[in-house]
C-alpha cells in the first residue's frame, strides 16, 4: 500500500537512510502555510495516521453533540449515531480494530449489535476494512456511495467479499430512528469520497454536523482526480456547518477540544469557525501539487 511505503520512507529518512528514501519516491514537497502552519504531504499524512499504536488504540470514547459519539482509536475516527431504533456505525477502520470499537460502544454504554447500519467516508483500508466482520457481529446493512463501490468490492480481508447491501447517490438520504444522514459526494481522495451531514439537538438547540471525508490529494493529481476536486472544494463550502468532524481526528483536532469538554461549559465540538480550516489547508496542498511547486 502506499501509505505504508510512504510512512516508511519517513521511517527511513529518521534512520538516516536518506538515499534509499529518495529512490522510493517523491521527496516531501509542497509545502503550504494556512493560518501561519505549514503542512507537507509527509506531515499531512503523520498527523493523519500516528503510529501503529495510535492507529490501534482507543481515545476516550465520549459523547460529541447530542446523539453522536465517538468510538474510534487515536487517528481513525469512528461515529455511532444513537437512535430509539438503533445504532448507525460510521467507519469501522481497519478490520482489527473492531474489538477496539465495540469496547468503547460498550464503555459508553450501548450495544454493539444495536448497529443497524454502517457507513463509511471513503473506501481505503484504514476506513472501511472492517465492515465485514462488523456486519457479521451485528446483522448491519452496509452502505456505500456508488463511486467507492468497485474499491470496496476489491477490499476483501482474510479474503471475505465486501457486503454492499445498498448504493447511494450524491444527495440522497439514510434515516433510522428518526435520524437522518445526507451522502454528499466530495470525490478526489477517491472517487466516491463522501462527506456525511446529519441535524443533532442538544440542549434545545439544533445543530449541523459534517463528518467530512479525507479531502487530501496524491502526489500527482491527473485532470480527472483535478475536476472532482475542483467541485469538491467548491461544495463543501456550501454545506451548513456548526459541527466540523473528520475521518482522522487531526482534521478537526480532536485531542484539543476533548480536553477542553467541561460540564457546563459550551461544547468545544461546536466550532463554526474551525468548519473549512481541513478544507483550506488541503485545498491550499491541492493547488500547490496542481503548480508543480
Ligand atoms: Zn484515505
Amino acid at each position: 500500500m502506499r501509505l505504508a511505503a510512504r510512512l516508511t520512507g519517513a521511517a527511513l529518512i529518521t534512520a538516516g537512510f536518506v538515499g534509499l528514501a529518495v529512490a522510493q519516491g517523491p521527496a516531501d514537497h509542497p509545502a503550504v502555510t494556512v493560518d501561519g502552519k505549514t503542512y507537507t504531504p509527509a506531515s499531512i499524512l503523520a498527523r493523519n495516521m500516528g503510529s501503529v499504536e495510535d492507529q490501534e488504540t482507543a481515545f476516550p470514547p465520549h459523547k460529541v453533540v447530542g446523539n453522536v459519539y465517538y468510538v474510534g482509536t487515536r487517528t481513525l475516527s469512528s461515529f455511532l449515531i444513537v437512535t430509539p431504533q438503533g445504532n448507525i456505525l460510521l467507519d469501522t477502520t481497519y478490520e482489527r480494530n473492531a474489538p477496539v470499537i465495540r469496547k468503547s460502544v460498550e464503555q459508553l454504554g450501548f450495544t454493539f449489535s444495536d448497529i443497524r447500519i454502517i457507513l463509511g467516508n471513503h473506501a481505503h483500508g484504514d476506513h472501511q476494512e472492517g465492515d465485514a466482520v462488523v456486519k457479521q457481529a451485528t446483522g448491519a446493512q452496509v452502505m456505500a456511495m456508488a463511486e467507492d463501490v468497485p474499491a470496496l468490492r476489491a477490499m476483501k480481508p482474510g479474503g471475505k467479499e465486501h457486503p454492499i447491501d445498498r448504493e447511494v447517490h450524491d444527495g440522497e438520504r439514510v434515516t433510522l430512528g428518526g435520524a437522518t444522514l445526507v451522502a454528499h459526494l466530495t470525490a478526489g481522495h477517491t472517487p466516491g469520497a463522501t462527506t456525511w451531514t446529519m441535524k443533532a439537538a442538544e440542549a434545545g438547540k439544533s445543530y449541523d454536523v459534517v463528518f467530512f471525508s479525507s479531502l487530501r490529494a496524491p502526489a500527482a493529481v491527473s485532470p480527472a482526480v483535478a475536476a472532482m476536486f475542483e467541485r469538491t472544494f467548491a461544495r463543501v463550502r456550501t454545506l451548513p456547518c456548526d459541527v466540523p468532524l473528520g475521518d482522522h481526528p487531526a482534521q478537526y483536532r480532536l485531542q484539543e477540544k476533548y480536553s477542553a469538554l467541561k460540564p457546563g461549559a459550551p461544547n468545544p465540538f461546536v466550532d463554526k469557525a474551525g468548519c473549512l480550516t481541513e478544507a483550506r489547508i488541503q485545498e491550499a496542498m491541492y493547488r500547490a501539487v496542481l503548480a508543480g511547486k
